[in-house]
């Protein structure tokens, strides 16, 4: 393990070091050159105290102007131009701020272990079997790209964690931390700690599908399999409809739908953002008092089969909303179609176009 300390005042000590290597190399093949275990021994691990932490996420942030996704707050992953690192992944963590997460040396060297397995995992996901290098691909879509890189790298993670709980309680107890950590992350990361209790599939069918739009059917299953399992879970169903329409894989079936309907409506209910999002067979929109509604981003994300896109100005519309089709022209659109109800083919052709620059 290459750690080399720049700047921080805490050292990690062999024992941290050695759970670590305990963890990648039960991970994975060890002889893979993205196995967690060669990334463990090549990546360059770079410690910081907090200053210097705050200096380096600040150039990060700035250098990337927005097409990066963030990165953990304890520590990140990139890639630096300068020699000998060119083009090769490094790792910097400040463990100043894991302790400052901590209230024991074993919880510390559980989430050094999450942190550093976090980044790991990061690199994992950006290898290129043809090129046999790792290759950072700027997301078109960073919302969705970042929502996806880190919670599956999140999901990784923790069944890395799980693949040495049948060695004793320490080693039950680091996992049982390291999931109980990620809940507490913001929701684009604590989503990694739900997918893993519910779906924890190969994280690295997103490293070969999310720069290949072609190639993203081959998550459907699972993620409509998901879906399935959780409908009672209304907000996260509606994430996750959001993520297959995001992806281009949004055909829900009949008995999707037909959740989608039984949605129960407050009658004070402000926020309906997602609502009806990625489905795909909804043919008309639904009538619904929206006088209260706030917030309706995305509500008919990914419906493409409503007929009459116009009946959304039956509906009392907030004054700032965004998105509701997942597309920002609907305005237009919906002005330029109103009287021409011959037109509504060409429409919805129009709309389907327009939706996808915003995948
Ligand atoms: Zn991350």
């Amino acid at each position: 393990m290459n750690i080399i300390n720049l700047s921080s005042s805490i050292e990690i000590t062999p024992a941290q070091i050695s759970f670590c290597e305990e963890l990648c190399e039960n991970g994975d093949n060890n002889t893979e050159k993205d196995s967690y275990y060669w990334l463990l021994n090549h990546l360059h691990i770079f410690l910081v105290n907090e200053a210097n932490f705050v200096k380096y996420v600040q150039e990060y942030e700035d250098k990337s102007s927005g097409d990066k996704p963030s990165t953990d707050w304890l520590g990140y992953y990139t890639r630096l131009d300068c020699p000998p690192f060119s083009n090769t992944p490094i790792i910097v963590i400040c463990p100043e701020r894991i302790a400052k997460c901590v209230s024991s040396d074993d919880e510390f060297t559980w989430l050094f272990a999450k942190v550093l397995i976090h980044e790991l995992s990061h690199a994992k996901l950006d290898f290129n079997n043809e090129k046999n290098a790792y290759v950072h691909t700027p997301p078109e879509d960073p919302f969705f790209y970042t929502w996806m890189e880190e919670s599956i790298a999140n999901m990784m993670t923790l069944g890395l964690f799980d693949t040495v709980v049948d060695r004793g309680d320490w080693y039950q107890k680091s996992s049982a931390f390291a999931k109980d950590f990620v809940t507490k992350q913001p929701p684009k990361y604590a989503f990694g700690g739900w997918l893993y209790a519910n779906l924890s599939f190969n994280g690295l069918k997103w490293r070969e599908v999310k720069t290949r739009p072609d190639r993203l059917l081959c998550v459907k299953k699972p993620w409509n399999d998901y879906v399935r399992s959780c409908t009672k879970k209304e907000y996260k169903y509606r994430v996750i409809r959001c993520f297959l329409v995001q992806m281009g894989i949004c055909d829900f079936e009949l008995q999707d739908e037909q959740q989608c309907e039984n949605i129960s409506i407050e009658e004070d209910t402000t926020d309906m953002s997602f609502m009806f999002c990625g489905c795909s067979s909804l043919t008309e929109i639904p009538k619904l008092d929206t006088s209260n509604v706030t917030d309706m981003n995305y509500m008919f994300g990914g419906c493409f089969s409503i007929i009459n896109i116009s009946d959304i100005l039956k509906y009392k519309i907030p004054e700032d909303y965004q998105e509701i089709f997942g597309i920002k022209e609907i305005d237009d659109l919906i002005n330029k179609y109103k009287n021409r109800p011959q037109d509504k083919f060409k429409m919805i052709k129009e709309l389907k176009l327009i939706d996808k620059k915003y995948m």
